[in-house]
């Protein structure tokens, strides 16, 4: 692919079709990850690329909820990993959470890949600036942070197959969970088993946006960016989350646009 200008006003959305493209040459995702970043692209343009208000609410809420678990995990597929996870990693870090690696078409080698490809973000990340407004030893704490998801030893109850597959450590021990990208059946399972599911989704309308406790109608990356400054910053919970109101609001924003 030729060089992206930086004047290019669809630059940023360019660069992230060519990570997912290069990541899919290089065996970290499957042929399904284009798709799936397609159908996000699409109603990326329609929120008008940005991070609205009820996103950055949806966001703030989150932090809060991450903050007040017992047991938080970030749970990221390929697409995640490789758009947003040095952002994640940060995330994992302040918060002193790990982060699972858990992919729907799971193979081993590719497993692998990801697991070596997070592990390399992981350093690249321990060795840059500590955020802003933290305080402590960086290296030290990003390095702590777990990166789970090959040992295959745990279970999610109610679902069959390599879909069933966690860790016991990270998903099936955890009380809530960050899944960005999440798909609409596995959502729906980890609710019903009590857990809060907080999930990024660029579509207000698939099953797993309906599903989630709270959900985050935003690009992968741009919240990431985001959540680390809630996660540090105090942030407080709401009393009463209201997800459908959320949604509806995202569905209003896409039908403004679309009436401009
Ligand atoms: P569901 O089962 O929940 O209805 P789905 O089958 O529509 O999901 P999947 O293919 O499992 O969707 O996952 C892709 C989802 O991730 C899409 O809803 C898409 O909008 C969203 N998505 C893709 N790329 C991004 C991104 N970079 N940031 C946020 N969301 C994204």
């Amino acid at each position: 692919m030729a060089k992206i200008p930086q004047s290019h006003p669809r630059r940023k959305s360019l660069i992230s079709r060519k990570t997912i493209v290069e990541a899919t040459k290089n065996g970290l995702l499957a042929d399904s990850a284009m798709i799936a970043h397609g159908r996000g692209e699409a109603f990326d343009y329609l929120l008008g690329e940005k991070t609205s208000d009820i996103a950055e609410l949806s966001i703030k809420e989150s932090a809060a909820r991450l903050k007040l678990a017992k047991n938080p995990v970030i749970s990221i597929n390929g697409n995640t990993a490789v758009l947003a996870g040095k952002a994640l990693i940060r995330v994992a870090a302040v918060l002193q959470c790990p982060i699972e690696i858990n992919i729907y078409y799971r193979t081993e080698e590719r497993m692998e890949k990801l697991y070596d490809f997070v592990k390399l973000q992981r350093l690249n990340v321990s060795k840059e600036e500590k955020p802003k407004n933290w305080a402590g030893n960086w290296e030290k704490t990003v390095m702590a942070v777990k990166i789970l998801g090959r040992e295959e030893d745990g279970r999610i109850e109610g679902l069959e197959g390599p879909r069933s597959i966690c860790s016991a450590e990270g998903i099936e021990k955890a009380d809530v969970i960050l899944v960005p990208l999440e798909d609409g059946d596995r959502c729906e399972v980890l609710v019903s088993l009590g857990k809060e599911v907080l999930v990024v989704d660029l579509n207000p309308l698939s099953r797993s946006a309906k599903m989630a406790t709270v959900t985050i109608v935003d690009e992968v990356s741009r919240m990431a960016d985001l959540l680390l400054e809630y996660v540090i910053a105090n942030t407080s919970k709401e009393a009463q989350w209201d997800n459908d109101a959320a949604l509806k609001e995202s569905l209003r924003i896409i039908s403004n646009n679309a009436n401009k």
